[in-house]
């Protein structure tokens, strides 16, 4: 397993599907929720084995049931934590324009809530940052097997496992990377055509997002390799992924100069949840028109607009 893509369905929405029960996060309804299905095995305790075993066959009805079990020993995701024997409703849905747009996404379901009442919400204009001397983040990605899915938010990319950053004494490992048009974050008041969001995820389940800023290159440059790679991998269909054909560098996608700005955020799609380590790249890498083109025709507009600062403390690197 090591060496294969991870399940896109296990990380499949933006950053959406690996914050659903983040352990900052978890609610006491949440925690009632997630200990019902041990209280309900203690109780059967006198019960014959058959039925049990058709209790355990019932809830192993559904192949995606059975796929979360057979995981279990391996990558959950979702930060290790079983589904509760209750079919889960699915989140709400929601999207980048009218209803369903930013505006109205804690509208669409209570566990949206922090987009709307959070006080340390992303994306933001990086300004007044502090500049101090600060640790390089330490990239440690090495080319992998790759796997691309259209999720309906984004192109996302699913990376074999093993590709790392360590910052302030941390080791976070990569989960997936996606994208956005236009940037997100601004700097300064500036905008950038794309960027691209790394994901990553410590051992306690804690979030590390490094962002890649996107800029027009000059017309004779030469496509951005990973870019590319990654481009000609697009499934023809929605929610299907496609392996990549030869391994994928992803350290490709980073800027020659490794500067950065870090800050304390969240997810910047449903359902906004905090805690998460930002780091900005400073230095934007460049695209052809023909590779900003590409993703313009799938996802003309797919950015949070930026949120309130609320005096938070922004460091740069020297
Ligand atoms: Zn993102």
């Amino acid at each position: 397993m090591s060496n294969s893509p991870r399940a896109l369905g296990l990380a499949s929405c933006c950053l959406m599907s690996l914050a659903l029960v983040p352990a900052w996060a978890a609610s006491p309804k949440a925690a009632k929720a997630a200990a019902a299905p041990a209280s309900a095995a203690s109780s059967s305790a006198e019960e014959p084995l058959d039925v049990l075993k058709q209790r355990l066959t019932d809830r192993l009805s559904s192949k995606e049931e059975a796929a979360k079990l057979t995981n279990r020993g391996g990558r959950n995701e979702a930060g290790g934590r079983q589904a509760p024997a209750a079919k889960p409703k699915p989140p709400p849905h929601w999207g980048y324009a009218g209803d369903l747009g930013p505006g109205h996404w804690a509208e669409l379901g209570p566990e949206y809530k922090q987009c709307a009442v959070g006080t340390r919400q992303s994306p933001i204009d990086i300004r007044d940052g502090i500049k101090v001397a600060m640790e390089p983040v330490k990239f440690d990605y090495k080319p992998g097997s790759y796997s691309v899915q259209d999720n309906g938010h984004t192109i996302q990319v699913g990376v074999a496992a093993g590709q790392t950053i360590e910052v302030m004494g941390k080791r976070y490992e990569l989960q997936q990377l996606h994208f956005h048009r236009p940037a997100e974050e601004r700097i300064n008041g500036r905008s950038f055509e794309m960027s691209a969001h790394l994901v990553h995820k410590d051992a306690q389940g804690k979030l590390a997002v490094v962002a890649v800023l996107f800029d027009r290159g000059a017309d004779d440059a030469p496509p951005q390799p990973a870019v590319q790679s990654i481009w000609a991998s697009i499934p023809l269909e929605k929610h299907e992924s496609l392996a990549g054909p030869a391994p994928l560098d992803l350290g490709q996608l980073l800027p020659a100069d490794r500067g950065y700005y870090t800050y304390m955020g969240s997810l910047t799609t449903p359902p906004c949840s905090e805690g998460v380590l930002w780091m900005v790249m400073r230095q934007p890498v460049l695209l052809t028109a023909g590779q900003l083109d590409v993703f313009a025709r799938l996802y003309p507009m797919n950015a949070r607009p930026v949120q309130a600062g609320s005096g938070r403390l922004i460091k740069e690197s020297q």
